[in-house]
């Protein structure tokens, strides 16, 4: 619990960013104390890891752009390739694309082809669970290539449930409720 409120203290609400209405949780404290980001990396690094502890995934994904920061660390911590999964338009060859619904509008995610291989095992990393559009949006790419989700290891969930429950059934585990 003291180490789940120091981490907490290290994410600041910021009123009114990017516009009038939104609290933008910064976690660029957290991720500038070494100690802090160290227990973060370790604790997401632990959702691809069996009860004994050996890595149980074969890639770990990262969504664009504050989950490829988490998402890098914890493949070198898993001893695994970490592979992107960018916003529309960036990557640069073949990929599998998925479109989704957001509050406003349309996104599209992008996965390379060959990132992924047939039977895969792959974790994703991301900043936050809002609605869980994107993690499901991952999912599916990643199902595209013939790989597996074995799990979403996200720093801070916003709102309880509502975003796994978007996901489907795959383990969910959060440093933080908010
Ligand atoms: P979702 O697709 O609604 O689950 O939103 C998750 C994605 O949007 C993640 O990639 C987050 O980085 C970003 N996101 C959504 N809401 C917030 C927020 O309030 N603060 C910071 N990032 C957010």
């Amino acid at each position: 619990a003291a180490a789940r409120a120091a981490l907490e203290s290290l994410v600041v609400d910021v009123p009114d960013f990017p516009e009038p209405g939104i609290v933008f949780k910064d976690i660029t404290p957290l991720l500038a104390d070494h100690t802090a980001f160290t227990a973060v990396i370790t604790a997401l690094a632990a959702v691809g890891r069996d009860e004994s502890g050996a890595p149980v995934v074969d890639k770990v994904v990262g969504m664009e752009a504050r989950g490829f920061i988490l998402a890098a660390p914890v493949a070198l911590a898993l001893g695994t390739g970490f592979v992107p999964v960018r916003k529309a338009g960036k990557l640069p060859r073949g990929t599998h694309a998925v479109s989704y619904a957001l509050e406003y509008g349309e996104a599209t995610l992008e996965l390379h082809r060959d990132a992924i291989a047939p039977g895969d095992r792959v974790l994703m990393v991301d900043d936050v669970l809002a609605t869980g559009g994107t993690a499901r949006a991952t999912r599916e790419l990643i199902e595209s290539c013939g790989g597996t989700a074995h799990g979403l290891a996200v720093l801070m969930e916003l709102g309880v449930l509502a975003g796994r429950d978007a996901i489907g059934d795959l383990p969910v585990a959060t440093l933080m409720t908010v």
